[in-house]
């Protein structure tokens, strides 16, 4: 049923209606303080300087068992702490066994995007700043020059992070040997075999010890990432981070039926009218995304695009004038939806709806974190109502059609192409899917956005 509601502008909006949804779960273990899980008094420390109160449910139930060396399989999406759950007692397991010269990579840590790999070694450099001896942690991924990745890696390093395709050429430059690795870390495993790399972790998996410690995360466990953990693990402890109210993102759904010709203009109009000072757009394609928001920069809006074809430098770029309020607008490919934290991004907008309720879930998730609450916005034209409505089922919400005055959608009857369309809309709709084979090519090509091979 479509609830159409007249507003002179979201402002004027009745919120009643909005719908409510956890993507993510942050959620603490009460009452257990970190001092009670046996870490040592530098990684307290690292803990401490991060303002981590208390342990997440992940970090509590984790954080001991790989202390005792258990092999573990965590049901966590981004967002539950997942990170520290592995870093800190993994740190403190090499920090307790001897150090070897040259250097042999004892930790290996492998995620599907350059900007998880950034981002997880970051976070291992930081809990493990204050160790005693110093553990030197290499990030490695593609899309970059692999040059100064063998310089660096020359002298060895403790601790690697890398995306599978970039590991796997340095091996074959011979510029790190896996031979050593005690521990294994496979992050984001269902986002991993979506991109293809099932061949690059077997080739992987074949230069490690047998014996090893593996520490298995995913936020989805279909037959072929079940399969891999039943391969990798030896019986491991089973964690699913529980969704709990406290600490949860507090993130307000809304939807406005917009034909896809008046999308840019009906953003324009929601971000001056509504003074949003840092709003992360997401748009189905690569092109879309530079038109957006070369429209909007027309439109004296500071945005700036962020997909795979990208140098890294200037994504990175990118992301570091958003967090410093330097740009206004990101119009971002599903490069941005999961992995990356930004810290007070109160707006999401779905200009081109995604292709499975988990990307919606994973873009929405972007807002809301830290404690913030943040807003979710969706434009669903007459031709993607169907499969919203299906992304909305999954989440067990319904959602009003809100309309914006000025803008009300002129199209109605479903599967009406768009006319005059300002970016081109490759959002799924039921019934026109491709084939499995098409959509790992698709999923491939949007990593090719971001994966690192
Ligand atoms: P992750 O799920 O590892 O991506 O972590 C999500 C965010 O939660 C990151 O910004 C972490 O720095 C933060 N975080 C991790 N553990 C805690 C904790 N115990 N208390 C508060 N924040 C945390």
């Amino acid at each position: 049923m479509r609830l159409a509601l007249q507003s002179a502008g979201l402002g004027g909006l009745n919120w009643v209606f909005a719908g409510r949804v956890r993507p993510c779960h942050l959620s603490k273990a009460l009452f257990m303080p970190f001092t009670s899980l046996g870490l040592s008094p530098a990684l307290l420390r690292a803990v401490s300087a991060r303002a981590f109160l208390t342990p997440t449910a992940i970090q509590a139930a984790a954080i001991p068992a790989v202390l005792q060396g258990r092999d573990v399989l965590a049901s966590a999406q981004t967002g539950s702490g997942k990170t520290a759950a592995f870093a800190l007692p993994l740190l403190q397991l090499l920090q307790q066994a001897p150090t070897e010269k040259p250097r042999r990579v004892r930790l290996l840590v492998l995620v599907p995007t350059r900007e998880l790999a950034a981002q997880v070694g970051e976070e291992i450099r930081s809990l493990g700043q204050h160790l005693p001896p110093a553990l030197k942690v290499a990030i490695v991924f593609g899309g970059v020059s692999i040059n100064p990745q063998m310089m660096n890696l020359r002298g060895g390093a403790d601790i690697v992070v890398a995306t599978p395709g970039r590991l796997l050429d340095l091996t074959e430059h011979n510029a790190v040997v896996l031979s050593g690795v005690a521990a294994l870390v496979l992050d984001e495993a269902d986002r991993l075999l979506d991109l293809g790399f099932a061949d690059e972790l077997s080739r992987i998996l074949a230069l490690l010890p047998t014996q090893r410690q593996n520490l298995f995360f995913s936020a989805t466990f279909p037959p072929a990432v079940q399969a891999l953990a039943n391969q990798l693990l030896r019986e491991p402890i089973h964690i699913d981070a529980p969704a709990e109210p406290e600490g949860e993102p507090d993130i307000t759904q809304r939807a406005i039926a917009v034909d896809p010709g008046r999308r840019t203009q009906l953003l324009r109009h929601l971000i001056t009218h509504h003074a949003w000072r840092r709003v992360l757009v997401f748009v189905a394609t690569k092109h879309a995304a530079e038109i957006v928001a070369d429209k909007l920069r027309k439109a004296r809006i500071y945005a700036e695009p962020f997909h795979g074809e990208l140098s890294q430098g200037k994504r990175t770029q990118v992301l570091a004038d958003f967090k410093a309020s330097r740009v206004k607008v990101v119009v971002a490919t599903d490069v941005a939806s999961r992995g990356i934290d930004i810290a007070q991004l109160p707006v999401v907008v779905n200009y081109d709806l995604p292709r499975s309720a988990q990307t919606y879930i994973h873009r929405i998730g972007r807002t809301g974190r830290a404690s913030a609450s943040g807003l979710a916005v969706s434009f669903v034209s007459a031709d993607t109502e169907a499969h919203f409505r299906l992304i909305e089922k999954h989440q067990g919400v319904s959602l009003p059609l809100e309309q914006v005055e000025g803008f009300a959608p002129l199209q109605t009857a479903p599967n009406v192409a768009p006319s005059d369309s300002d970016a081109p809309s490759k959002g799924g709709i039921k019934g026109k899917r491709p084939s499995k084979k098409d959509k790992l090519r698709a999923a491939a090509a949007a990593a090719g956005d971001s994966q690192g091979d």
